[in-house]
């Protein structure tokens, strides 16, 4: 046994499948997950001392890349002052006025440890404003794992959801409807015969949690046009997409402004951030100003939000985005064009520093067409970058990320190894 098979081994003993969260496992691509030990700039390092060019970038907080120097230098620098205080601090100011000054429609910030807690906290606001308690969410985006957001769609079309996950209640499930994304006609629908009962519409702007899908324009002008019609808060779950697609998030490439946005990952630079924040009239009815309870012990965290401020910091130097744009545009229509040459139905799309491939002979559009994406190509692709030495998210559902590490040369040497890769799968099928 290899040093991460033992390590998969022993954890498994200890810890319910061996990880602290369920895609770490393996379970939809099979075989051991490598165990990381190190990470720099655009690589990790597993227990066997193998090295990949990383895409998963810790799910997407990597963006500067890994360990980058000025980062980590802030988090030491805050340590030395103490690493909790449970108190308020001035740089709680700066983070919130500068997350304020790249979005403006986040009015009012509050800062969280999760993105799970965000979305929870943003949800349960939009219940104490409106007095509401139905909420819609779309087929395939995730929001973390609360247990209003843990829900399936039902049987059809304007049926209330049914949990995801045992544990979570049928009375609570009720107050979820879930409807297909991109679906217009679904949303006016239901707005039709429920929009006086709609706390609030959660999205996932450009959805990476079935993979990557972008909302259509038409979608987020009707969620602006219905939740505005109907006086419901339009969240926009920005956690995964906010300073990753575009500095503004894709609220800004929509030109939609949100009641509340939900924020995380990024924010934290690699430590535990995230917020919620909006319309000031919605954000006063949050205690200790108003009867809506929210609350954390580490929330704001002097060490964390270090690493937020230093990473803020750092994507806003001139050319970030244009070079993140170029090299993981470069990436997506590499894997495409090497792909097509060896005959395998791949389709692949890209914004800001973040990209999604897809075994579909068309891109998808929304998780029914996700679900008819070829899996066990996936599977065979995953393993065979893993070997040659890149990581990929390890689900076909995932979308994966690139860094400003990630420069020309690394992505040049992963197309190399994809087109490997391709063909010893084109062997295959
Ligand atoms: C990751 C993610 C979350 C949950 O954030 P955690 O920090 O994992 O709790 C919520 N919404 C979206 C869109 C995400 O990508």
């Amino acid at each position: 046994m290899d040093r991460n098979q033992q390590l998969f081994e022993q954890a498994k003993t200890i810890i319910p499948g061996g990880v602290n969260s369920p895609v770490r496992a393996f379970g939809s691509v099979g075989g051991i997950p490598r165990f990381i030990n190190k990470a720099q700039g655009a690589y990790v390092w597993d227990e066997n001392r193998n090295r990949y060019i990383d895409y998963v970038g810790s799910w997407g907080p990597a963006i500067v890349g890994h360990a980058h120097p000025e980062v980590v230098e802030a988090v030491c620098q805050a340590t030395e002052n103490g690493l909790s205080f449970g108190a308020p601090t001035e740089n709680e100011i700066r983070i919130a006025e500068e997350i304020r000054n790249i979005m403006p429609s986040m009015e009012q910030i509050r800062l969280v440890s999760s993105g799970t807690e965000a979305t929870m906290s943003a949800i349960r606001l939009a219940r104490g404003f409106t007095g509401r308690d139905n909420i819609i969410k779309f087929e395939g985006c995730y929001h973390g794992h609360s247990d209003s957001l843990l829900v399936k769609a039902g049987s059809g079309l304007l049926t209330f959801g049914q949990p995801s996950s045992a544990g979570v209640p049928d009375d609570f499930s009720r107050h979820t409807l879930v409807l297909p994304y991109n679906d217009v006609e679904a949303l006016q629908q239901t707005f039709a015969s429920k929009g006086d009962s709609i706390a609030c519409v959660i999205v996932e702007p450009i959805a990476g949690n079935m993979n990557m899908i972008p909302a259509t324009v038409e979608f987020v002008q009707a969620l602006r046009t219905l939740t505005e019609k109907h006086g419901s808060v339009l969240i926009y779950d920005e956690v995964m997409t906010g300073f990753r697609v575009a500095l503004g998030g894709a609220q800004s490439i929509h030109g939609i402004k949100p009641d509340l946005t939900t924020i995380g990952k990024i924010i934290g630079g690699g430590m535990p951030v995230a917020a919620f924040g909006g319309r000031a009239d919605i954000m006063a009815c949050i205690s200790p100003l108003g009867a809506v309870y929210q609350a954390g012990t580490l929330s704001g965290n002097p060490v964390c939000v270090a690493a937020g401020i230093k990473t803020l910091e750092i994507i806003q130097r001139s050319d970030f985005y244009t070079n993140l744009n170029i090299h993981t545009q470069e990436l997506s229509n590499g894997l495409t064009a090497i792909a097509r040459q060896a005959n395998i139905p791949f389709c692949s799309r890209s914004i800001g520093g973040m990209f999604g491939f897809y075994f579909t002979p068309d891109l998808p559009n929304c998780f029914t067409d996700m679900q008819n994406s070829n899996l066990i190509l996936f599977k065979a692709f995953f393993h065979a970058m893993l070997s040659h030495g890149v990581a990929l998210a390890p689900s076909a559902y995932e979308a994966c990320f690139v860094s400003a590490a990630h420069s020309s040369d690394i992505i040049a040497d992963t197309l190399g190894l994809a087109t490997e890769a391709f063909t010893e799968i084109a062997r295959t099928v």
